[in-house]
């Protein structure tokens, strides 16, 4: 039976629970594991060194495996339509393993700006020994070398929204594996391996975690993807702990719910923010005009939860009045949590990105990135529209419906 995406959602990785005659997932704290058999357990640690499952019940050492987090990467593996995943610390140590395991292929790597502040960074910085070439989603192909290991998209892209048509992107880029950063998204609304990435990176810190209460990432993909992966994940570390990979899978069931509510707030916020002059400009994939390649409902089954906005002013101060009036609305980084939180991503999470860099995909230092929560949106409206008029005497007023075009 085909079953619906929340149906899904709801029992992932709890196919086994009658026959272990439990009702929630048990939780397994256990640094290292009886090894009374040496054989067996020198077969299942070879096993887990190179990538692989272990054999029988012999897990050796928690680094190797753990049965919490491996059940939670099924879950999430099947919402992707994956043949495995991979659950690391947080985000950024998941993409960092990705990029070594991909060195066996070459060292350098063809990326789409923009991308998260952080994994900018480390591809620029040239941290782990590799090189990138910055390039944009219609130029893939001519950026690709003999040397090229893997093509970096992140679409819903972070924190300008701009939307990245995957297929054409694994087109261009021929035998080079892509993988898609689909943080913004999640499962919910886009499931990129279907589109023909090689493998999806979630932050699991955002809307997997959901609450606001757990740090962690996860890449998901084709075995002899996600094999190499976990080979470095074995050798450097990173394993997600039992009791985060617990807090993930409890959170799964709830996924879509708190996806689709949130998105409905968050787009009668842009379009209000989209109609209001004292907002200068407003970045939200459903506002019409802002969906050049027509992705949305085909690849990206709505807009999602995140919005970005300029204020009618790029006076720091101004900016700063703006975020101190918000009363519900937490000025934090971070995003996809039940709680409303908002940010300049020019000062706080793209700040280690080059300025030119930053200006030349739109991340002005006025941009105010926003992560719609699941409070009342008249609440949330309420909030906004107070603190724009705490500052609307020093905001120059936009001609009316000027936003609602594309950039
Ligand atoms: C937060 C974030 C990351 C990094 O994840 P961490 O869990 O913070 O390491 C990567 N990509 C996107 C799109 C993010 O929002």
């Amino acid at each position: 039976m085909d079953k619906a995406f929340s149906t899904r959602a709801v029992h992932a990785g709890r196919h086994d629970f009658i026959s272990k005659g439990v009702h929630a997932p048990p939780i397994d704290f256990s640094s290292t594991y009886p090894t009374p058999d040496l054989e067996v357990a020198a077969r299942s640690f070879d096993s887990m060194v190179s990538g692989d499952s272990p054999e029988g019940n012999s897990f050796v050492y928690q680094r190797l495996f753990n049965p919490t987090t491996d059940r939670f990467e099924r879950a999430l593996a099947e919402l992707e339509g994956a043949e495995d995943a991979a659950a690391f610390a947080s985000g950024m140590a998941a993409f960092s393993a990705v990029l070594l395991a991909s060195k066996s292929r070459g060292t350098h790597i063809v990326a789409v700006r923009p991308i998260y502040g952080t994994a900018d960074h480390l591809l620029t910085s040239g941290l782990l020994g590799m090189s990138v070439t910055w390039t944009t989603q219609d130029a893939i192909a001519a950026a690709i070398r003999p040397d090229t290991a893997l093509v970096v998209i992140e679409t819903p892209a972070n924190p300008t929204l701009e939307l990245v048509d995957i297929a054409a992107v694994v087109r261009q880029a021929g035998s080079v594996p892509v993988i898609v950063d689909s943080t913004f998204a999640t499962p919910v609304l886009q499931q990129p391996i279907a589109h023909g990435a090689a493998m999806v990176l979630h932050s699991a810190t955002k809307f997997l975690g959901g609450h606001g209460d757990v740090l962690a990432g996860v890449v998901a993909g084709a075995h002899s993807f996600i094999r190499d992966v976990k080979h470095v994940r074995a050798a450097t570390g990173g394993l997600l702990h039992p009791l985060a990979s617990f807090m993930l899978h409890r959170g799964l069931p709830t996924l879509a719910l708190r996806v689709e509510r949130s998105q409905d707030s968050a787009t009668e916020l842009a379009v209000r923010l989209a109609d209001d002059r004292r907002v200068a400009s407003v970045l939200y994939p459903g506002l019409p005009g802002h969906d050049p390649r027509g992705l949305l409902g085909h690849q990206m089954l709505g807009p999602g939860s995140i919005l970005s906005f300029e204020l009618g002013s790029d006076d720091p101060a101004v900016m700063r009045a703006f975020l101190g009036a918000l009363e519900i609305i937490t000025p934090a980084v971070s995003l996809g949590s039940t709680d409303s939180l908002i940010q300049p991503p020019a000062a706080l999470t793209h700040r280690v990105v080059e300025e030119s860099a930053r200006e030349a995909v739109g991340i002005s230092r006025g941009l105010l990135r926003m992560s719609v929560g699941l409070e009342d949106v008249r609440d949330l409206w309420r909030d906004l529209d107070h603190a724009l008029a705490e500052v609307a005497s020093r905001l120059e007023m936009r001609p009316r419906a000027a936003a609602l075009t594309g950039r």
